[in-house]
């Protein structure tokens, strides 16, 4: 139902240009001639109460004078009018509102905007917008923008929330030989979003791969799963990465959490590729557009030049699909067309001697054997051949190949007729490029596109109903003692409450507690403040490890009870938590951040040093699943040292990944409670044995 209804508004057979203009330079001329200089077929009805025509159109006073049915309204009137004119639309049972007006929640007038937006709903009507571009269609040739023409025609489509942008790359299109079928500008997503425009593109034949150009989310979630579910690759290039609120934060999570690693994490789990900048993302979409994705590990690389072959060697280990040797039977074979000095490998050098007749043969057979997932070829310009007939001999070596499901990409390096090669290779779907780095960079998104989808798993996470009802009894105590900060013995309980295992511990109000716990848990223990004022313990000589005896235990109650009261004369000291002295293992950091986008969101690293100093850390929106929890495990710089580095034994990945799945749980169950928390450290012990969380802390939201 609903997809019918943005068929309409974005394939309409008819639309109403609703402020409508005869002045040429405003925007309600510009749609008028946009519609008709780029041949759109279906009904336009100008409306405009002053006019009677234009550009040779019937002009309309009202909507409700058109004769026929509207599917689509492009609203070019001052905000002021909008209500009204979205009033008369719903009247009229106008189906889309494609709203280009300006002056809405991008400058403060969010309430104005929720009026339309409810106006509309009334009516079963779908907003676009407001202050966007337009909307283009090549398939409809529907330019109902004011973007001065459609993009060259391909088979990606954009969906941008920036409208400058949209009209650079639509002109852009054009000479980089980049198609595009639809150009949606999206703008302050009042009512259509990302989301929705995603799940309209599934069944759209015309699109075979979607880009986007994203400033700002508004509901991370149903992102994810939109383009989770997306049967076509999806693109991103995201920007504005620095606002995020997080100086404020009271955890390292939070202070960690920069808005580009959330939404990193957050696409990768979207499957969405992302593009680092604007030639990144024109470059992607060519491949992704026109290449299927590559189903394994196994690039070729074909070249007539050592020197790129080299370039693009270097690229496949950067892009993550480092190069093989191609077996012998393989070798064998492509040696056959190279001179005695070429070489079969991988890179396959056929040297500067390679002609049409060797690139003919020696692509037709790299892409047809049962070793290559992907092929990348390689050119330099040389003055025996002629890079236009090169071209061709790939485009028929390929078509004669058969082979349909496996991605090429190329790279022609040299001069005017190389680009003029480049562009017809474009031209006839085959993504060329200048530099070999970007060959390999866009044949990597193709394996990463085919990675993403194996490991896509919708997991339905259910509520630990157990875990759940002791934690809010915690939550409920320390709510009412009017406190957000738990202490260490109040959010290690929640954390062993969801099977994450945690020291023995105690709470010591008076010596003589303290030493008759110590003796309940066994030396050597450890001791720290319980104090909903002091968060963090060591900062406050408030915490004193690998205590050994009752001698000791004593002397370090009346310290870091001295030591506390020094710190902060007024704090509420709940008394001193005596705990198990863990054995050390590697430290690591699991914490949370209820991100404002994507929601509860989990954070791991290495910890100590390299959580302080080398930030290596990385982010999964939850729930996170115990495949994704590995991969988060795999993914930090510090990897190695979690695998067994220098002879150490390899750490208990599987007992942390476990751990990973079930912090996840907790902060997506307690999302209505916990702002912020971190499980630092959190040892990990040699495989099989286990883990501990030595220090806890929680952070609940303000009521
Ligand atoms: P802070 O509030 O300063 O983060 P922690 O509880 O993390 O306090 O204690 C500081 C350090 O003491 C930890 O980083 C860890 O090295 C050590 N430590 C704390 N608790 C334990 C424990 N139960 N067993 C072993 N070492 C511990
Ligand atoms: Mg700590």
């Amino acid at each position: 139902m609903d997809k019918k209804v943005l068929n309409k508004m974005l394939r309409p057979k008819s639309v109403a240009v609703v402020g409508a203009s005869a002045t040429p330079g405003k925007i309600g001329y510009s749609v008028i001639s946009n519609l008709l200089k780029d041949g759109y077929k279906g009904k336009i009805y100008p409306i405009n109460p002053k006019e009677s025509e234009i550009l040779g159109v019937k002009c309309y006073a009202e909507l409700k004078d058109v004769p026929g049915e509207i599917d689509s309204a492009v609203m070019c009137v001052p905000a002021k009018a909008m209500v009204e004119m979205t009033e008369e639309c719903g009247k009229k049972g106008v189906k889309g509102l494609i709203v280009i007006t300006s002056g809405f929640s991008e400058i403060g007038r969010k309430d104005l905007e929720d009026e339309i937006v409810n106006i509309a709903k009334r009516y079963g009507m779908r907003i676009l917008g407001p202050n966007i571009v337009g909307s283009l269609s090549n398939s409809d040739k529907f330019n109902g923008s004011f973007c001065p023409s459609l993009p060259l025609p391909g088979k990606a489509s954009l969906v941008s929330q920036s409208g400058a942008l949209l009209i650079a790359l639509a002109m852009a299109t054009w000479t980089r030989k980049v198609g595009f079928d639809k150009l949606i500008s999206i703008g302050n997503m009042a009512d259509v979003d990302f989301a929705d425009l995603i799940e309209w593109f599934n069944d759209d034949e015309d699109t075979s791969c979607v880009s986007l150009y994203i400033e700002g989310l508004k509901n991370g979630r149903r992102f994810i799963d939109a383009a989770k579910n997306s049967k076509k690759p999806i693109i991103a290039l995201k920007s504005g990465v620095s606002a995020h609120g997080a100086a404020a934060a009271a955890s390292h999570t939070g202070s960690l959490a920069g808005a580009a690693k959330v939404y990193g994490s957050a696409f990768k789990q979207a499957c969405v590729i992302q593009a680092s900048d604007l030639d990144n993302l024109f470059d992607r979409t060519l491949g992704l557009s026109s290449q299927p994705p590559m189903k394994g590990d196994n690039l070729l690389v074909l070249t007539n030049g050592g020197g790129v072959g080299v370039l693009a060697t270097d690229a496949a280990e950067r892009y993550g699909i480092p190069l093989k040797f191609a077996p012998e039977d393989v070798q064998a074979e492509m040696k056959k067309h190279m001179p005695e000095f070429g070489s079969a490998k991988n890179p396959v050098d056929m040297t500067g001697m390679a002609g049409n007749e060797w690139y003919y043969e020696t692509v037709k057979y790299a892409i047809s054997n049962k070793w290559t997932d992907g092929l990348v070829i390689l050119y330099c310009e040389t003055s025996i051949t002629n890079p236009h007939e090169i071209a061709e001999s790939i485009k028929r070596a390929i078509d004669d190949s058969g082979v349909k499901n496996k991605p090429v990409t190329v790279s022609f390096v040299g001069g005017d007729r190389s680009n003029e090669a480049i562009a017809w290779l474009n031209e006839h779907g085959i993504p060329a490029f200048f530099a070999p780095d970007v060959a390999v960079n866009v044949i990597a998104a193709l394996r990463e596109y085919a990675i993403l989808q194996e490991q896509k798993n919708n997991i339905h996470v259910k509520p630990n109903e157990k875990a759940m009802k002791k934690s809010m009894e915690i939550i409920e105590a320390a709510r009412k003692d009017g406190r957000t900060a738990l202490t260490e013995i109040e959010a290690k309980a929640i954390f062993e409450a969801y099977g994450m295992p945690t020291t023995k511990i105690a709470l010591a109000k008076t010596e003589e507690e303290a030493i008759a716990a110590a003796k309940k848990i066994g030396y050597p223990i450890v001791m720290k403040i319980v104090s909903p004022d002091i968060l963090h313990k060591s900062d406050a000589g408030g915490v004193k490890v690998n205590i050994k005896d009752e001698a000791a235990a004593r002397e370090a109650f009346n310290t870091i009870m001295k030591n506390a009261k020094a710190y902060k004369a007024d704090a509420n000291i709940h008394g001193i938590a005596v705990q198990e002295m863990a054995p050390w293992g590697t430290e690591v950091i699991l914490g949370s951040i209820n991100d404002p986008t994507f929601g509860p969101t989990l954070m791991f690293g290495l910890g100590g040093i390299f959580v302080e100093v080398l930030k290596d850390v990385t982010f999964r929106v939850s729930p996170v699943s115990s495949v994704e929890a590995m991969d988060m495990i795999n993914e930090i710089k510090g990897a190695k040292i979690l695998a067994g580095a220098r002879g150490e034994a390899p750490r208990d990945r599987k007992a942390l990944a476990n751990a990973i799945v079930n912090y996840s749980s907790m902060i997506l169950d307690l999302k209505d409670e916990i702002a912020e928390s971190d499980a630092n450290p959190f040892l990990v012990y040699a495989e099989g044995e286990g883990l501990k969380v030595a220090d806890a802390r929680i952070i609940l939201k303000k009521k």
